[in-house]
């Protein structure tokens, strides 16, 4: 079993292993701490992480990146379409309303679902991780931004499978870093909580959680965010503001040429690194357009000055994380601070005098989201012994049921009224299972819905259920049992509907039955709208995920409620089949041909790269025997076989830049048994000879 955590971001990827001796940040291949999250396509395979970055100046058009910003969103959401104006590669409207993302790849035109990419960014985090494990990684942690709707979640998780992956959990990025702090605090207070600010400012959004801190526990308090709010803002600032001085100065117009808006972007952002540590910088592009060479220089000052509308709006998810978990500064005990655009100097203005104190670095920015995963994942994986620390995660939306009554309207004159009630409210404990009495007559429709849309770019209905058949043996109403469960990865699903019926017989004790009553405009029990909510036990053997029963000291696994209806009578339970629209999910049927369509993406790609490797093995046996030829192999070889075998490489050499530039690897493989077979002996001989040498030289010894 793996124990890994994997973070995401919209600009690269961290992977974190846990090892007996602790949580690592793992290297990739060119020995970086993050994988940049590029997918490039090419005409003979796809170049992922840091090769896809090194191919994107070349192949701007078919390189994808941002996937973070585009996994499971309509393609009519007006934030998106901003998004999508700075992104050079097409995307168009898919028939369910999301995104298709085209590029050129294995020489025609293709569309991938932003899953499908967010599967091949995963895939390449993924061998990260093995690589360094030396060992299959399925099992791991994926940190996820907890704005993350649930078609988001859902996409999150096909795009895991499609990789290869299961993922015991997504966890908030915000939460992640919460556990990575707090585990390996000792000095946590027995009582009285200490509570956190955790801000974390990244690429594209900003997010901030309030957690409460004890020995052995963390509490999420609040969360709040700005999904629109990060680091790009301000390279876009700076993007604008050199983009309107060179049209004036050097009247070029850098936004008419993508090869020049990329290189500048990438200067702006360079040069908003600069002026946070810097009171000014300079900024120098060569060629950037009609072959004219520009030059920039900014001062901190005026970079705060045009950044102002960027700056003022950092204060508000300060201020509804604050109101939310009830909490005034003074309760604030310290401020933590992680995301890489929290260097910017302006906004750890904001934030210390928001809070009253300067904020702390406590943590590596960038590799606590993925420690933090990795330090879930263990807890939740059998394989490695934790310290006892528990994890109290909220859920930072209200979700909702609703279904259509049919309870007398004396307004509409007996129509069918939409009715609904809260299931989860903002701030419900991440997992959690309710459970919801219907009394109905036949099959029935319930949907699953946000409460609220308010904070979020998304349809309210998430998806609708179809509870039957059924048939009641008495009666014309019968009582169903609906559980909801809002899962580990804060996806909420109808579970089950039960159908229950009471049985003549033995009376058991009676424990007077708690109910959460509805907001239903009709509640008097008997009626068909009738709806009583309590909480279900979840019980960690109900977890999804396979979460064993040792792990009982962590809360998070369950939900225990007192208020469970204890049965007056025998009841006879039949289960009713129930069957799920989820809007905009992947069918498992697609779902499938995802998973095999990688799969083969990927083993062509480990075709292109042993290809490669077999047609460098040719030209480096053909410089070699060269060198060797005429230095070490020169007493085993005649004259004439030599100077036949020269030629021989040579007329390789030369085939290798011409006809043989672009062949199979069995053509390599075959051409390099060919030189093998006249370098073979020369080989042979020689290292026969000097074994003797050296038989020799140990007998004299
Ligand atoms: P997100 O959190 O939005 O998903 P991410 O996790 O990839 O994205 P981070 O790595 O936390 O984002 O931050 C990247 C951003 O931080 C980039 O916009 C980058 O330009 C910015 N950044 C990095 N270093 C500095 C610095 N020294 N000063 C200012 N900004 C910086
Ligand atoms: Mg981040």
């Amino acid at each position: 079993m793996s124990v890994v955590g994997f973070d995401f971001g919209n600009e690269s990827g961290v992977v974190a292993v846990a090892r007996q001796r602790g949580i690592d940040v793992v290297l990739n291949d060119e020995s970086n701490r993050q994988t940049p999250a590029i997918v490039c396509f090419g005409d003979k395979q796809r170049f992922l992480g840091t090769a896809g970055a090194a191919s994107s100046m070349m192949n701007p058009k078919n390189t994808i990146s941002q996937i973070k910003r585009l996994i499971g969103r309509q393609f009519s959401d007006p934030e998106l379409q901003k998004d999508l104006k700075s992104l050079p590669f097409a995307v168009t409207e898919g028939p369910d309303g999301y995104l298709l993302i085209h590029a050129r790849y294995l020489g025609e035109m293709r569309t991938f679902t932003p899953t499908q990419v967010l599967g091949m960014v995963f895939s390449d985090l993924k061998t990260i991780a093995e690589k360094n494990l030396n060992a299959a990684v399925v099992d791991c942690c994926i940190g996820i931004p907890i704005y993350f709707t649930d078609i988001q979640r859902r996409a999150v998780m096909d795009a895991a499978k499609i990789a290869g992956l299961h993922p015991l959990r997504l966890f908030h990025e915000t939460t992640a870093t919460a556990l990575a702090y707090g585990i390996y605090k000792t000095d946590l207070p027995e009582n009285e909580p200490l509570n956190v600010a955790l801000v974390d400012i990244g690429h594209s959004s900003m997010q901030v959680c309030i957690a409460a801190f004890k020995k052995g526990q963390l509490k999420i308090l609040s969360h709040s965010f700005d999904r629109c709010l990060g680091g790009r803002d301000f390279d876009e600032v700076l993007f604008n503001h050199f983009a309107a001085k060179f049209k004036d100065e050097y009247k070029i117009d850098v936004i008419q040429n993508a090869k020049a808006c990329l290189r500048l972007r990438a200067a702006c952002e360079k040069l908003k690194k600069v002026l946070s540590a810097n009171p000014e910088a300079p900024l120098n592009i060569e060629c950037l357009m009609d072959e004219k060479d520009v030059r920039g220089f900014i001062k901190r000052e005026e970079f705060e000055q045009i950044s102002i509308p960027i700056l003022e709006r950092v204060k508000k998810p300060l201020e509804s994380a604050l109101s939310e978990a009830g909490l005034t500064i003074e309760d604030i005990h310290s401020v933590e601070v992680v995301g890489s655009s929290s260097r910017v100097p302006a906004v750890i203005k904001i934030l210390s005098d928001f809070f009253g104190k300067e904020p702390r670095r406590t943590m590596n920015a960038s590799e606590c989201v993925a420690k933090g995963c990795a330090l879930q994942c263990a807890i939740l994986s059998p394989t490695f012994k934790v310290r006892d620390f528990q994890v109290h995660e909220s859920f930072p939306f209200p979700i909702a049921l609703s279904w259509k009554g049919t309870a007398p309207d004396t307004v509409n004159g007996g129509a069918e009224n939409q009715q609904s009630t809260i299931v989860f409210p903002k701030g419900n404990l991440i997992p959690s299972v309710k459970a919801l009495t219907f009394y109905r007559s036949g099959t029935f429709t319930v949907d699953v819905q946000y409460a609220d849309v308010t904070e979020l770019q998304a349809p309210a209905k998430i998806s609708t259920y179809t509870i039957g058949p059924f048939q009641s043996t008495k009666g014309e109403r019968a009582k169903l049992k609906v559980k909801v469960r809002l899962n580990m990865h804060g996806i909420v699903s109808v579970e089950s509907a039960t159908l229950l019926e009471e049985e003549e017989g033995e009376v058991l004790v009676a424990k007077e039955p708690t109910k959460i009553e509805t907001d239903d405009a009709h509640p008097p029990s008997g009626t068909e709208a009738d709806v009583n909510m309590h909480d279900a036990k979840a019980s960690a053997s109900e977890n999804e995920n396979g979460v064993p029963e040792s792990g009982n000291d962590n809360p998070v696994q369950m939900e225990i409620d007192s208020k469970v209806e204890a049965p007056k009578k025998k009841v006879k339970k039949t289960n009713v089949p129930l069957s799920e629209v989820v809007y905009g999910a992947m069918l498992p049927m697609d779902l499938q041909k995802a998973v095999e369509k990688e799969f083969e993406m990927a083993l062509q790609d480990r075709v292109m790269e042993e290809t490669k490797d077999k047609k460098n093995a040719v030209e480096s046996y053909v410089y070699d025997m060269r060198n060797k030829l005429y230095d070490k192999y020169q007493d085993f070889v005649t004259e004439s076989d030599r100077e036949q075998f020269i030629a021989m490489l040579q007329e390789v050499e030369d085939w290798l830049y011409e006809d043989g530039e672009d062949e199979t690897k069995g053509v390599y493989i075959a051409k390099l048994e060919e030189l093998k077979k006249q370098g073979d002996p020369i080989e042979q001989r020689y290292k026969e000879s000097t074994e003797r040498g050296a038989v020799i030289e140990q007998l004299s010894y």
